[in-house]
């Protein structure tokens, strides 16, 4: 696999905001600016289908609207967003909001599926999602998805909590929450960091959604299996 990791930063700074590409086939969440980021990074959003949201905070899913819109006036038209249960309303909501006299037209010209299932596979990729803690933002979801052998995790936003632990140790590679120097109930921080590349040495972990001040002090510290990326890296899984 190969994961393009388009944001790496929080909401406040100039680094986009988290999100991910795996083998141009897989999107994990749609911050705002998502198809600007994609378009900067050479990536034409109209050429995915596969969307994995986090949770529904608006740095992780309110582009949707702007990927709906495009996909409605392009070729490909197919779209499957695998989220929480009460996803779909916030979407349609959102949709709404941002274009009230045609969203009714996005969504009927626009082939959308939506799976609320906790695992799933995609193609030849076996997904599974996991509850992980953010605060009062539930639910909030990590993912492993498994394929050739290999298991990349996605952790979301999120505290450090028991399906961190989990997904820690049976990932090969983790991107995870980093935001804070010091972790919070909702964020996970450097001092997690330090925890967990301890206990699992086998796993890599390319951390994200970094405050600026957090990013610094990454890079200073140099911990042996932690990879501080920038927006548009590609971390080939091997
Ligand atoms: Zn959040
Ligand atoms: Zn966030």
């Amino acid at each position: 696999m190969k994961v393009k990791v388009v944001g790496s930063g929080s909401m406040w700074n100039e680094h986009n905001s988290a999100s991910y590409l795996i083998d141009d086939n897989i999107i994990v969440d749609m911050p705002n600016g998502m198809c600007k980021y994609l378009f900067r990074q050479n990536k034409d959003p109209r050429d995915y289908k596969n969307i994995l949201i986090t949770h529904f905070h608006g740095d992780h899913f309110f582009d949707i609207p702007f990927y709906m819109l495009l996909k409605s006036k392009s070729e490909n038209k197919n779209i499957n967003i695998y989220c929480s249960r009460n996803g779909k309303r916030k979407i349609v909501n959102l949709i709404k909001l941002a274009f009230p006299n045609s969203f009714k037209d996005v969504l009927k010209e626009t082939n959308s599926a939506f799976c609320f299932d906790d695992k799933f596979n995609i193609e030849d990729y076996k997904i599974e999602r996991y509850l992980v803690n953010h605060g009062r933002m539930k639910p909030a979801y990590g993912y492993v998805i498994e394929k050739d052998n290999m298991k990349i995790g996605f952790t979301g936003d999120t505290g450090l909590c028991n399906n961190v632990y989990y997904i820690s140790s049976i990932c090969d590679y983790l991107f995870c929450d980093c935001m804070f120097i010091n972790g919070t109930q909702k964020h996970m921080g450097i001092n997690h960091l330090e925890e967990l590349s301890q206990k699992y040495p086998n796993c890599k972990f390319i951390v994200s959604h970094m405050e600026n001040d957090t990013r610094e002090l990454l890079k200073e510290k140099r911990i042996g299996n932690v990879i501080v990326p920038e927006d548009g890296d590609i971390i080939n899984i091997i």
